[in-house]
C-alpha cells in the first residue's frame, strides 16, 4: 500500500498516556506512559489479558474518555487539553465504535438503525451501501431480534462505518460470538479496512486474531509490552483457534 521508504504520517499519536481511576490508596493505574503511533490505513490488534487496560486505551483514543496525563493527537491536532466540544466533534465526525454488545435499537429495522447515523452525518454513505458492505442487504427490513448475534454485530459495524469515519475502534467485537460467526464479523472489519482504507483498531484477548493485523500491540498491566509486525497478514479464514 505504502512504499516502505516513504515516512508515513500517523493518524493517531499517543504520548505518555496515563490513566488513573480513583485516588489515594484506591487509585488504579490503568495506563502507564503509553506511547503509540497509528498510521492511516493500518489494521492494529490490541491484545492483552482482562484488566490490562485495553478498553481504557481505546476509549481515550476514541475521545470517549480523557487521560490523566499525556497527549493525544489526531491528524496532528491535539485532543488533550481541549474542551468537550472538540472531543464530541472528533467522535462524531471521525470515529466509528463497535462494542461487544451491539446496542441496536430493537424497535427499528436494520436500515433504520443505520439511518440514525446517516441522517446526522456530514458526508455519509447511502444506507444500503453500508448494509451491503456487511453483506446484510437481504435482511435490511428485519428487526434486530430476527437476527443472529453475528448479524446484529454486522449491523453495528454498518452503523459505525456509515458516516465514513477515518477510525474504526472495536472493543472485543467477537467477544459474545461463537467461532464461525466471530470470523464472519472479523472478515467484515478486514474488508472495511481494505476497501475503504479505514484505520482499524481491534481489541481482543484472543491471540489467534492477531494474525490478521498489520501490527499487534500487546498490553500488560497498563503498559505496552511489545509491538510486533506479522510477516504476512492472514485472512480471517486462515485464523484458527
Ligand atoms: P481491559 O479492557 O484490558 O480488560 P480495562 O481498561 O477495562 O481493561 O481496565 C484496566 C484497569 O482499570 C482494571 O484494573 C480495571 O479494573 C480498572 N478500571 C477500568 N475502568 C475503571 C473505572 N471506571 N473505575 C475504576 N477502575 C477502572
Ligand atoms: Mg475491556
Amino acid at each position: 500500500m505504502h512504499p516502505a521508504n516513504v515516512p508515513q504520517k500517523p493518524i493517531l499519536e499517543a504520548r505518555k498516556l496515563c490513566k488513573i481511576y480513583g485516588s489515594g490508596n484506591t487509585a488504579v493505574h490503568a495506563l502507564r506512559d503509553v506511547d503509540l503511533e497509528v498510521v492511516a490505513g493500518e489494521f492494529v490488534v490490541l491484545l492483552g489479558a482482562s484488566g490490562s487496560g485495553k478498553s481504557t486505551l481505546l476509549n481515550i483514543l476514541g475521545g470517549l474518555d480523557q487521560p490523566s496525563s499525556g497527549a493525544l493527537l489526531f491528524d496532528g491536532n491535539p485532543l488533550t487539553g481541549v474542551g468537550d466540544d472538540v472531543l464530541t466533534t472528533y467522535r462524531r465526525e471521525h470515529v466509528g465504535f463497535v462494542f461487544q454488545f451491539y446496542n441496536l435499537i430493537p424497535s427499528l429495522t436494520v436500515a433504520e438503525n443505520v439511518a440514525l447515523v446517516t441522517d446526522i452525518a456530514r458526508d455519509p454513505m447511502p444506507v444500503d451501501e453500508a448494509i451491503d458492505l456487511v453483506a446484510l442487504m437481504p435482511r435490511r427490513n428485519h428487526f434486530p431480534s430476527q437476527l443472529s448475534g453475528g448479524e446484529q454485530q454486522r449491523v453495528a459495524i454498518a452503523r459505525a462505518i456509515a458516516k465514513r469515519p477515518e477510525l474504526l475502534l472495536c472493543d472485543e467485537p467477537t467477544g459474545a460470538l461463537d467461532y464461525t460467526t466471530g470470523k464472519l464479523v472479523l472478515e467484515v472489519i478486514a474488508r472495511i479496512n481494505r476497501e475503504l482504507g479505514t484505520t482499524a483498531l481491534v481489541i481482543t484477548h484472543n491471540a489467534a486474531i492477531s494474525g490478521m493485523a498489520d501490527r499487534v500491540v500487546r498490553v500488560a498491566d497498563g503498559r505496552i509490552a511489545s509491538i510486533d509486525r506479522p510477516e504476512r497478514r492472514l485472512t480471517p479464514a486462515e485464523l484458527a483457534w
